[in-house]
């Protein structure tokens, strides 16, 4: 049997690395060889150290540490560059979702799928966070037509190679669950129970998760962009009516100052959204580093760390200034001819 990576994402989870290490190793003791690969994603709190200790108890426990917080999808994309088995199994630190379900996403991968998805039954989440999932959704695969498995969550199993070629992409707006259908990959969803969050508050602010949709939007979708071009060609034929009626005598000074002000508000909308996929081809053209990682047990792919994979020679000590030795060749001053 293939062994499997679990890519475990943690950011200020501090005891509850323990916890998920403790229900992790007793729902999948039966899995040989298992990885339980922990990325720590900038943590503040004793997260590292914690993992740290894992790591010296039990040789199963692999980790990477990042230099600062790169995000959930940097996170991930560490956890599939460096697992070391041929499958990676997905989960948060919180184990909302229950890790005992893993073998039955494990069960359906074995039909011949590259990824599957594990659904929240009957998400225990806040109403607002559960709302704003709903929206994200809706908007993304009915208004958009973004090809997105619906319900799908951060709770998957993943081939690593599979895994590894879509982190390669290194696309500018990284969206995981918007990447699989992208490539063609075969996936499937299996419904899975949902528990409130452990230990600790959500990671994520309303501001962050906003931010994540946008990505989604408009890293994956030209819908807004050709809206922008209906939009343009509704506000010429109103800007013609309202010329026509203007010389007609009719509509009043009022009714062309507002809608003058509508037109401008809709093309400085327009040029705003313009923007963001400027910025988004932007992202796409830099490809900088997803991340860089400050400490692993794990052989580190030197381009992802700071000092390039080499050790840092201590700086220079400043001693007291020496005389230069006196068969000093300076060199003497070329005069021109
Ligand atoms: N996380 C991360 N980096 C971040 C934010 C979150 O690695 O910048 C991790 C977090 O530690 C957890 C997982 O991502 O393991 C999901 O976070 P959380 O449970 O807070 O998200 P929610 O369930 O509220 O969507
Ligand atoms: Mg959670």
């Amino acid at each position: 049997m293939s062994g499997l990576t679990v890519v475990v994402p943690c950011f200020n989870e501090g005891v509850q690395t323990e916890t998920a290490h403790r229900e992790l190793t007793g729902a999948l003791g039966g899995i040989e060889p298992l990885e339980i690969l922990f990325v720590d994603d900038g943590s503040t709190d004793d997260t590292l150290d914690r993992i740290r200790g894992l790591a010296e108890r039990d040789p199963r426990v692999r980790y990477v540490s990042f230099t600062r917080n790169f995000g959930l999808e940097a996170a991930q994309a560490a956890g599939f560059a460096y697992a070391g088995q041929p499958w990676c199994a997905q989960i948060d630190a919180d184990l909302q979702a229950p890790p005992e379900e893993i073998p039955n996403l494990l069960e359906k991968a074995a039909e011949g799928y590259d990824v599957v998805f594990g659904i929240r039954r009957d998400r225990k989440d806040p109403p607002l966070r559960r709302f704003g999932a709903s929206a994200q959704q809706w908007t993304a695969r009915r208004l958009l037509a973004i090809d997105i498995p619906p319900g799908a969550s951060t709770f998957r199993v993943v081939r690593t190679e599979v895994a590894r070629t879509l982190v390669g992409l290194r696309l500018g707006s990284p969206y995981f669950i918007a990447m699989v259908p992208m490539v063609g990959a075969r996936y499937a969803v299996v419904e899975t129970g949902h528990r409130p969050r452990a230990g600790g508050g959500s990671k994520f602010r309303l501001t962050r998760l906003a931010g994540h949709s946008f990505e989604l939007f408009f890293g994956y979708s030209w819908r807004p962009l050709n809206a922008v071009y209906l939009v343009a060609a509704l506000g010429f034929a109103l800007a013609l009516l309202t010329a026509l009626f203007g010389y007609a005598g009719t509509g009043g000074a009022t009714t062309h100052a507002a809608t003058a002000a509508l037109l401008s508000g809709l093309a400085l909308a327009s040029t705003a959204l313009v923007g963001r996929y400027l910025y988004r081809l932007l992202l796409d053209m830099q490809r900088p580093r997803p991340y860089y990682i400050k400490e692993a047990n794990v052989n580190l792919h030197p381009e992802d760390t700071l000092n390039n994979g080499l050790p840092t020679p201590p700086p220079p000590a400043a001693h007291p200034p020496t005389a230069p030795p006196s068969n000093s060749s300076s060199v003497p001053p070329v005069v021109a001819s």
